[in-house]
């Protein structure tokens, strides 16, 4: 097969007419497919349907002697610390479990620091003219939308799959007070699927940051979502205790993709001396989370190793997915010249990398026949992509066959607007 790029002028509009033609057929037939959904699948929901019953009404509804229907316990209940702690591996004084969302977590740590500032700030982050965010690209878009909603300006950092740019970091982190923190999704990494090395986690928990308030934000949404490989991730507070730097790091998860998303339970785990500080901090806030729902996710799961049972059964769910679209990646495009992608470990995507300049009109494309991807930019701080070349694609939402079909219609545009862009 010869590569768009070795194509003359000739070859190159016979393809694009070829390609023209097999992509009106396609927007003929009217489909409604999405590949932008980064939900878990109805099958996989039905996995976590046997937790409903844990609890009912002849329930004691009782953990270690607290009454989990009353006010109190603002940091979670001490078997959920257990269980999740085991999860995030760190101890139960090293964790509060807090509502049904991790990233309502992390928007509220954000805003309280930026309001009030963290342990150790000499004034609130937003009392400087700018604070700015390091971002990890390609990267989780709500990330991005927490640091503009907040007026915090971020800066690009190239992300491979093994870990961040971590000379950029190291510099740029050294050099300005201003700059109070990064993101960062360390195991099957939203949309990549990597996990970061061990150097690049020791690196990050080494960090010597002007800014004596500077915190990690360690999204560790796919700890346990393995798809092909249960990757190993250092432990990233540990590594902070051995270089020095406790406080500096802030651990989040959830079992939105556990359970049921929106109904789960959130947590983030952190110093002990970090979990001291942020309930006084949350005293403020609230006086109690859902604790039926911590309670019933323990009786559930019972322990970790429940709970990772339950994972294989989401991986076993899920890989079909991830091969029909890997499948169709390697048959349509290898070799064609036409970008490259990223076959994940885990977690719920799969990265395609266009040529500079075509993400946009591949996902414009796909839209006219019928196919929703997220948009391209998406990936990136402020919607910009300075490449243009990032699609981020979700299989777990739509079934194997409607997924082989919205493939082949994505492959096509891939092909065709790479033609378009060769030919000017
Ligand atoms: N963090 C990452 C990296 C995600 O991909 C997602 C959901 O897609 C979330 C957080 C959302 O987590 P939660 O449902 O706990 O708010």
């Amino acid at each position: 097969m010869k590569a768009y790029q070795e194509m003359n002028r000739g070859e190159l509009t016979a393809e694009r007419a070829a390609l023209q033609q097999e992509f009106d057929g396609y927007k003929a037939k009217g489909l409604k497919l999405n590949m932008a959904r980064g939900k878990p699948g109805a099958d996989q929901l039905a996995l976590s349907m046997p937790m409903l019953d844990a609890l009912n009404s002849g329930s004691d509804c009782k953990d270690e002697g607290i009454d989990c229907r009353n006010y109190g316990e603002l940091t979670g209940i001490p078997s959920a610390k257990k269980l999740f702690g085991e999860v995030m591996g760190v101890s139960a004084d090293e964790i509060i479990i807090g509502g049904s969302s991790s990233l309502t977590m992390m928007y509220d740590c954000m805003s309280r620091a930026m309001l009030k500032g963290v342990l150790g700030s000499e004034k609130p982050w937003g009392k400087y003219d700018k604070v700015k965010f390091l971002c990890p690209v390609p990267g989780y878009d709500r990330h991005f939308t927490i640091c503009e909603f907040l007026g915090i300006e971020m800066i690009n950092i190239p992300l491979t799959e093994w870990g961040p740019d971590m000379d950029l970091i190291e510099k740029l982190v050294a050099d300005d007070e201003t700059v109070k923190g990064m993101w960062c999704v360390p195991k099957y990494t939203n949309p990549l699927g990597g996990t970061y090395s061990d150097e690049a986690v020791r690196r990050i928990a080494a960090l010597k940051p002007a800014a004596k308030d500077f915190r990690i934000f360690w999204d560790n949404a796919y700890a346990v979502h393995h798809v092909y490989k249960d990757t190993r991730l250092l432990n990233i507070l540990d590594e902070c205790k051995k270089a020095g730097n406790p406080n500096m790091v802030y651990m989040f998860g959830s079992t939105s993709k556990i359970t049921f998303p929106g109904a789960g339970v959130g947590y983030m785990a952190m110093s002990k001396e970090n979990v001291e500080f942020t309930a006084k901090q949350l005293n403020a806030q609230a006086i109690s989370w859902d604790k039926l729902n911590m309670l019933r996710h323990v009786r559930y799961f019972k322990n970790a190793d429940g709970l990772r049972a339950q994972m294989d059964k989401h991986a076993a769910l899920l890989r079909p997915k991830f091969d029909a679209v890997l499948k169709a990646l390697d048959s349509e495009l290898a070799g064609r010249g036409a970008g490259r992608w990223v076959k994940p470990d885990g977690g719920y995507f799969v990265t395609y990398i266009a040529e500079n300049g075509c993400a946009k009109r591949i996902v414009s494309l796909c839209k006219e026949a019928g196919v929703v991807m997220t948009n391209a930019g998406a990936t990136h701080p402020y919607g910009k992509d300075p490449d243009d070349c990032y699609i981020r694609i979700a299989p777990s939402f739509p079934t194997p066959e409607e997924l082989s079909l919205a493939m082949q219609i994505f492959c096509v545009s891939v092909r065709l607007a790479t033609v378009e862009k060769l030919l000017g």
